[in-house]
Parts: structure tokens; C-alpha cells; sequence
């Protein structure tokens, strides 16, 4: 009881400390923990210090938690077995972030890994909490001798720990399994780390939690190798710059290889493929239904929402900016062509500059080939009167007299817009977006008109797949706002699919 209070009085101020320095604490205290989902899996994303803390609190308070680690090789385990990934989400209470892998795919999703919280470097900490608060632990795991090994060389940097017990993890029957808990359950410990490897020590623990008396239960890979010092740990600069990994190739190559050379790719494209698709959420959206804990739970998915669209944007911006770069040196040949074709055919200037209304009403430079005469702009007033677009915020007309015969033959398959790969590049437009305004056409536009500028203009979009200028303007801004609405990278995929047969078409070109 003594250690009780002893360590309740270094949480208040522990907590203390946090509320003077971290954002994340509500004003009565509670500690707001924030969470990623990848491949599948809800992973708890904060510090080691805090990770400790909250062990020692489950257990002194006897409060039962399942915890697991997850790193790149278990994500990829994970990602094809559903029992594994149910373990994870449903009966595991927090899921540490494990490796630089995780961090990696993590940063691919838009999402900061606070803290590698991995269990070599937990279990030190977690033993000197341990010995503060009199919370025991039971080893269970690994080859014969190596849990009782490691036990002996934590109590050298340790001598205050309690062990209540170990036992090796190799329970291939009922009855070894069965001696095994009751060696647990006689030993009555506060903390059990199971150490017997992905998946069989998750799976173990799933089908026997029934039998275990033990508040926390937390399963810990190869663990009790590396302080039985069967196994050495990598030197710690390599650590530093997250190639562990590297290090347990060359110790275990025939075992390794194929989870860190094979695996670390995969994992990656799973990630990439996960964000492409737009999904990996489905198992927080599930798990949400099942928890109801609707208060942190709607902030928790404002937060994916607000991550995921981070993530959308930044993949965007990336595929905006290679494809820009691929299509301008692939088209170079063209441009050459049409601008030869431009100068010999009118007089006049070979690109056209106009100012277009960007994201947020920010009005930027928006180029194109010169496809009319030269005299266009000043030209226009003479034949606004003929204007053929419905709603009369756009000026268009099949058979403009200012268009040059270049003119027309670029602008029936679109290559006068090509310049605009440039705008993309600066970073003025993205390849798929509403297509940008011009001033005089804001000017007209109804306020709910305006949703169009919430994001960047485009190139191509919805409505320039579907029947482009013979649409009416209030279906252009129909179908920009679905854009908005349903918009993903998938999305942006399909319009440049399609925007491919409708400008060979050349429907509604002019
Ligand atoms: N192990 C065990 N019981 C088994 C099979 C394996 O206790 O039936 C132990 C094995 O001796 C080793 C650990 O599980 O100590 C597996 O280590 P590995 O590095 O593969 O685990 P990871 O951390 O990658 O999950």
C-alpha cells in the first residue's frame, strides 16, 4: 500500500509536469491519447515515459490489459491473418510502435511517430518502475534456460525486482500449456511478459487470457534473447538512424533476411497501396461501433479524418509534381512542334498568359499555348453578345471568329492546355481539380459557387470527362463539388484515365 501511495504521489507529478507542458491534457487531468491506424492495425502513438506509466497504473489497479508491439514484420503477418489483426484491435488495450519501419509507413500516412516504444528498450525502464512501485513480473518465453537467464541478469541491474517466476515458451501441448498457467497463476504476478514469437505468443494469449490470473499481460517477441544475452543488440549509433534491422540480418541471416529484405519493401507498398485505396481505417471504424465511448471517440475521428486528408494531400502533391516533371520532358518534342506551327500560321506571342483564380481566391498566372489572334482580349467585346454557355458566367462559342487555324486544331485536343503541366509544377494547380476562373467570372459567381476555390484547380476534372463546354455551368459546379466531396486518389486516377478517350473524342472541345 505504502509503494501505492509512494507511486500515486510521482504520477500527480508527473502528470503536473505534463500539463504544464504538453497539449494533449484535458483540463481535469486525463491524459488524450492519440492513435494511427496502419495495415489495418490502431496503433497507440506516444511516449515510452508515458507507455511505463500506464503499465504500472494497470497494474497496481489490477486492471486487466492485454498490450502488444507491433513492427514492420508483425504489420505484414498482420496484414493477411485476421485472427492476428483481431487480436490487435479487439482484445489488446494499446498496441506500441515498434521499429523505424513502423515509423516509415507512419510517415507515409501523414502521421508523426511521437516515440520508438519498443520492448528492448521498455523492459530497463519498466524494471525500475517496477522496483519503485513493487510490482512483480513472471518470464514466460523462449528456449529452456533463457527466461530464467534473463531474469538473473535483470536482478544484477535490478536487485530490488521481483520476478514471481519464469518458464520457457515452448508449450506444443495441453499439458506443458497447462503447467505452465498454473506456474503463472501460483505465482500470482502483477506484469507477465510472453515471449515465444509473432504470432503464436498474441494467439497463445488470446485463447488462454480466460486461465491467466495476471492483471497485464504483454507479449514481447525475442525479448528475454537479447538479455539472456543469447542475442546481441546493435551498436547504438546504428540504432540511432533506425537500421536495427541491418544488424539482426547479419547476426540471424538464413531467419532474417526474408523479413528485412522481402519484408520492409513489402511493407512499404502495402502502406502506399492502403493510402492509395483510401482505406485502412475499416478496422478503427469497426472497432469504433463496437466501443461506445462516443465522446473521445468522435475526436479520435476527426483526427483520422483530419490525418488522412493530410496524407491524401501530401501523396497528391507528390504525384503532381513527378507527373508534371515526366509529362513536360515527354511532350518537349510536341511543344517544339506546335510552337513552329503557332509562329508560321499567326502573328503573335507563342504562350498565353491569363490571371486565374486559385485555391482560397488567390489569383496566379495560368498559361497556355496562344490559340486565338493576338488581339483576342480586346476583341471580345464585340462578340460578348454571342455568347452560347448557359447561365452566362462563362464565355464560350463554337465557331469564335478570334480562334486561329492552329488555334482550332490544338484546342480540339487539348494541347493548348498542356503549358498548365507548369502551373502543376509550381504548385498553382494539381493535375485533377476544377478547372480555375477567371476574375470577371467570379465576379458572377452565387456565393455556393465559391465551394470550387476550396481547393486547388485542376487541369482536368469531373465535368471535363463528362461533355465539358456543353455542359451548363450549374452542372460544372455540380460535379466540382461531387469532386470535393469524393475526392481521393483513387479518384484522381480514374479522371486522368478518362480524361485520356475524352480528349481524343474532342467532345465539347472548342
Ligand atoms: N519461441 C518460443 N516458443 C515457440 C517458438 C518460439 O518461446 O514455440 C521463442 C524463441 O525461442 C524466441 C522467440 O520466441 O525466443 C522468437 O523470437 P523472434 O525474434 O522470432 O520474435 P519476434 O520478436 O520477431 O516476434
Amino acid at each position: 500500500m505504502k509503494q501505492l501511495v509512494k507511486y500515486q504521489h510521482n504520477q500527480v507529478a508527473n502528470i503536473c509536469e505534463l500539463v504544464a507542458t504538453n497539449k494533449d491534457v484535458f483540463q481535469n487531468g486525463t491524459i488524450e491519447e492519440s492513435s494511427f491506424s496502419l495495415l489495418g492495425v490502431k496503433i497507440w502513438n506516444g511516449r515510452m515515459e508515458r507507455a511505463v506509466d500506464w503499465l504500472i497504473d494497470r497494474a497496481l489497479y489490477r486492471k486487466s490489459s492485454v498490450i502488444g508491439f507491433v513492427n514492420a514484420n508483425n504489420l505484414n503477418i498482420a496484414y493477411q491473418d485476421c485472427e492476428l489483426r483481431r487480436h490487435y484491435n479487439r482484445v489488446c488495450d494499446r498496441v506500441f510502435a515498434d521499429g523505424s519501419g513502423v515509423r516509415l509507413g507512419a510517415a507515409i500516412k501523414g502521421v508523426n511517430v511521437v516515440e520508438n516504444v519498443n520492448g528492448t528498450d521498455m523492459l530497463p525502464l519498466l524494471c525500475s518502475h517496477a522496483c519503485q512501485s513493487g510490482v512483480s513480473i513472471f518470464l514466460l518465453g523462449a528456449k529452456p534456460g533463457t527466461a530464467a537467464q534473463a531474469a538473473k541478469n535483470l536482478l544484477v541491474r535490478f536487485p530490488q525486482l521481483k520476478i514471481a517466476g519464469t518458464h520457457h515458451g515452448y508449450l506444443n501441448d495441453e499439458l506443458s500449456c497447462k503447467r505452465a498457467i498454473k506456474r503463472i497463476n501460483e505465482a500470482k504476478p502483477d506484469i507477465l511478459l510472453v515471449a515465444m514469437g509473432t504470432p503464436l505468443q498474441e494467439k497463445w494469449l488470446t485463447q488462454n487470457l480466460a486461465k491467466i490470473e495476471c492483471p497485464v499481460k504483454m507479449s514481447v517477441g525475442g525479448l528475454f534473447d537479447f538479455f539472456a544475452e543469447n542475442v546481441s543488440r546493435a551498436p547504438l549509433w546504428m540504432r540511432g538512424i533506425g537500421c536495427e534491422w541491418v544488424w539482426r540480418i547479419i547476426q540471424e541471416p538464413s531467419r532474417m533476411w526474408r523479413r528485412y529484405i522481402l519484408g520492409n519493401p513489402l511493407f512499404l507498398s502495402r502502406v502506399c497501396y492502403e493510402l492509395i485505396k483510401g482505406g485502412g481505417d475499416e478496422t478503427n471504424s469497426q472497432l469504433e461501433q463496437t466501443q461506445s465511448k462516443s465522446k473521445s471517440q468522435s475526436k479520435a475521428q476527426n483526427n483520422l479524418l483530419s490525418l488522412n486528408l493530410k496524407a491524401f494531400l501530401f501523396l497528391k502533391r507528390g504525384i503532381d509534381i513527378f507527373a508534371s516533371l515526366m509529362l513536360l520532358a515527354l511532350f518537349t518534342p510536341l511543344f517544339l512542334l506546335v510552337a513552329v506551327a503557332i509562329k508560321l500560321d499567326s502573328k503573335g506571342g507563342l504562350l498565353y498568359s491569363q490571371d486565374r483564380i486559385g485555391r482560397g481566391g488567390k489569383k496566379f498566372k495560368f498559361w497556355k499555348f496562344r490559340s486565338m489572334s493576338d488581339d483576342a482580349d480586346a476583341s471580345l467585346v464585340t462578340i460578348e453578345k454571342d455568347n452560347e454557355s448557359a447561365g452566362n458566367v462563362l464565355f464560350k462559342i463554337k465557331s469564335d471568329p478570334r480562334i486561329t487555324r492552329v488555334g482550332k486544331f490544338i484546342r480540339r485536343f487539348s494541347i493548348d492546355e498542356l503549358p498548365q503541366l507548369w502551373n502543376v509544377l509550381k504548385g498553382d494547380m494539381s493535375l485533377v481539380g476544377p478547372r480555375p476562373c477567371l476574375p470577371r467570372e467570379l465576379a458572377k459567381y452565387q456565393l455556393s459557387d465559391r465551394v470550387r476555390l476550396a481547393i486547388k484547380p485542376g487541369i482536368t476534372c469531373f465535368w471535363q470527362v463528362g461533355g465539358r463546354s456543353e455542359l451548363s455551368f450549374s452542372q460544372q459546379i455540380q460535379l466540382d463539388k461531387k469532386y470535393i466531396q469524393e475526392r481521393s486518389i483513387l479518384t484522381d486516377f480514374k479522371i486522368l484515365l478518362l480524361t485520356i478517350p475524352a480528349v481524343l473524342s474532342g467532345k465539347g472541345a472548342y
